[in-house]
């Protein structure tokens, strides 16, 4: 159970200087070249509670490219608009292969394992092109509306390098197209998906943007239903299963919360209950990973005694 958290800042202060220190041998996310103009030694963390407190450290108020924590958001907004529909077209198993992998598909005929692998989020962008009118309008309004903040934009010229260098997605959306499993057409899809990926946001607008996962579905900010109770559950369940790439297990059993990375080394975990923890700095590890976000996100974990699984 959560542990005493009266001095959270002075934690988180301590947290982040440990880490600073660190020596990471990790890369930036250099197949997306526009991600490799980041500053690699930046390092921050906000943790906003349901109770409507938000405590930061280190570079939380710099915007970063949110990436797959994407995938969440789009995922919330098709379950919303087709219902249970939509696990007709993905599954919600981990898939146990890197995350823009596509061996499987071809394999399981053009139904990804889960929302959160590249081909899933391609899947959940074919749903959301298909059913708003102008769907990269509509994410990113709902992203300002959780935030609470107008000014949050998409970066162009992550977007520029996305579309240039993403082949293999395009490669993806093609196969589940050849299986009638994506509706539109796929230059829209993936135009779709680059927008959602390329939007830029801070520790502290991220944290706050899912706390509705850590509060049954309704925003405590704004006491606006953003999801049901049953679909809060079931993304934070998919979070614990596929969340972190195939470091889904391994996370699992050494921190054990819901949680979402993204390539530009963004770590977003949900505590139910409680609240959201966003940590970020961009070198990643092998598995996609941000090394320090996890270092820290764990950090925390077994400071507060956070894990799910106690
Ligand atoms: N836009 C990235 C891609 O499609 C997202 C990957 C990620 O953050 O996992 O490769």
């Amino acid at each position: 159970m959560l542990k005493n958290i009266s001095n959270l800042q002075a934690t988180l202060n301590k947290l982040v200087t440990d880490q600073q220190g660190i020596n990471s041998e990790g890369k930036v996310a250099d197949y997306i070249p526009a991600l490799a103009d980041v500053p690699p030694n930046l390092v921050g963390i906000s943790v906003a509670t349901i109770d409507g407190d938000v405590t930061s450290a280190g570079d939380f108020q710099v915007p970063f490219s949110i990436q797959s924590i994407s995938k969440v958001f789009g995922l919330v907004m098709a379950m919303n608009r087709i219902g249970d529909d939509l696990w007709q077209r993905v599954n919600m198993e981990p898939s146990g292969q890197p995350f823009n992998s596509i061996i499987q598909l071809e394999w399981e005929k053009g139904i990804p394992r889960n929302p959160f692998i590249n081909a899933g989020a391609l899947l959940v962008a074919d749903v959301l092109t298909s059913h708003f009118s102008t769907s990269n309008l509509a994410f990113l309004t709902f992203m300002r509306s959780l935030a609470g903040d107008e000014d949050i934009h998409i970066d162009n010229s992550v977007y520029q390098s996305e579309l240039v260098h993403g082949n293999r997605n395009a490669a993806m959306a093609y196969l589940m197209k050849s299986f009638k499993n994506i509706q539109a057409e796929v230059p829209d899809v993936l135009s779709h998906y680059f927008t959602q990926c390329s939007i830029a946001m801070s520790c502290q607008q991220l944290a706050t943007s899912l706390l509705f996962l850590a509060n049954k579905g309704i925003d405590p900010n704004t006491k606006n239903n953003i999801c049901t109770a049953r679909d809060a559950h079931r993304v934070n369940a998919i979070l614990s299963t596929s969340g972190m790439y195939d470091q889904s297990g391994e996370f699992a059993f050494s921190v054990g919360l819901p949680a979402k990375s993204g390539v530009g080394g963004g770590v977003v975990a949900i505590v139910p209950g409680y609240g959201v923890i966003c940590a970020w700095s961009p070198l990643l590890n092998t598995f996609g990973n941000s090394i320090v976000g996890t270092n820290l996100v764990a950090g925390l974990a077994e400071e507060l005694g956070l894990s799910i699984y106690h």
